[in-house]
């Protein structure tokens, strides 16, 4: 198969101008759960930037679990995350959640992200499969690590080479977390899989307090890097605030990453 390490030996580095995914570098994605208004994303873009994250995230697609809660901005959305981009001289990554809005979002982000509820969503996996965007597929909730590793198959299969594993937690019997982490799918991927891997701690934790050893092991475990949600108010966060850093403690967590980094 093509994601194999017998296909190719060499880790898959996906070169994004002013940072590399899955190579030396340590790769660090930040931003809010979704886009709210345009001051909070302008006001996230300026604190990251200071503190020298260069990939933003932020949802103007939401997948939510009711249908009654806030489901995104939308284009105007995107319009605001690459507003933001320009201005901070940052790259974005936002969500596609149905295939006819894939050239929207691809016109306006600089990775297309597909979330744990769509990684078997074989049409919009082929489809982002003919982009020349980096794609970020994040694992199902109940995903096996091969059937995570087919759905990156069908993009790879359909020209697109960019491709990065992010797990996300998984679903388990334990509810003190929102998803159990498995740290070990980390290590399988590194060796199953040349494709570059980061670990979203905040929904596979659910609690802010948890992020920054989670993160931690994570990188410890050979991760290329983390996608973490950050608000510049997380209590008053339109969704997911209560798994969200402030900027301050992105900015400290990045430092001892950095020191985690250094010494795998
Ligand atoms: C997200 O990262 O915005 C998200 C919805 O996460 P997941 O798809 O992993 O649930
Ligand atoms: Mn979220």
């Amino acid at each position: 198969k093509l994601v194999s390490r017998e296909h190719q030996r060499e880790d898959t580095v996906i070169d994004l101008g002013s940072c590399t995914i899955g190579g030396e570098q340590l790769l660090i994605i930040a931003g809010p759960c979704a886009v709210e208004s345009k001051e909070q994303v302008m006001t996230t873009a300026e604190g990251l930037k200071n503190i020298g994250v260069q990939v933003m995230r932020g949802g103007a697609y939401k997948p939510r679990t009711s249908p009654y809660s806030f489901h995104g901005l939308r284009e105007e959305g995107l319009k605001i995350l690459a507003e933001a981009a320009q201005i901070y001289d940052l790259m974005v990554i936002t969500e596609v959640v149905d295939v006819r809005d894939l050239d929207l979002v691809s016109h306006y982000s600089h990775i297309i992200q597909i979330g744990s509820r769509n990684m078997q969503n074989f049409t919009l996996l082929s489809e982002v499969g003919l982009s020349n965007k980096p794609v970020l597929l994040k694992r199902g909730f109940a995903a096996t690590i091969e059937e995570w590793l087919l759905a990156a198959e069908y993009v790879i299969s359909a020209g697109n080479k960019q491709v990065i594993l992010c797990e996300r937690g998984i679903r388990t019997f334990e509810t003190y977390t929102r998803n159990t982490l498995d740290i070990s799918a980390v290590s399988a991927l590194k060796t199953l899989s040349h494709l570059p891997v980061i670990v979203d701690p905040s929904h596979a934790t659910g609690r802010k307090e948890m992020v920054p050893s989670v993160s931690k092991a994570s990188i410890a475990a050979g991760a290329d890097g983390l996608m973490i949600e950050v608000h510049p108010k997380p209590e008053e966060a339109l969704c997911d605030g209560f798994q969200s850093l402030n900027i301050e403690e992105m900015s400290f967590l990045k430092l001892e990453l950095e020191k985690v980094a250094l010494a795998v």
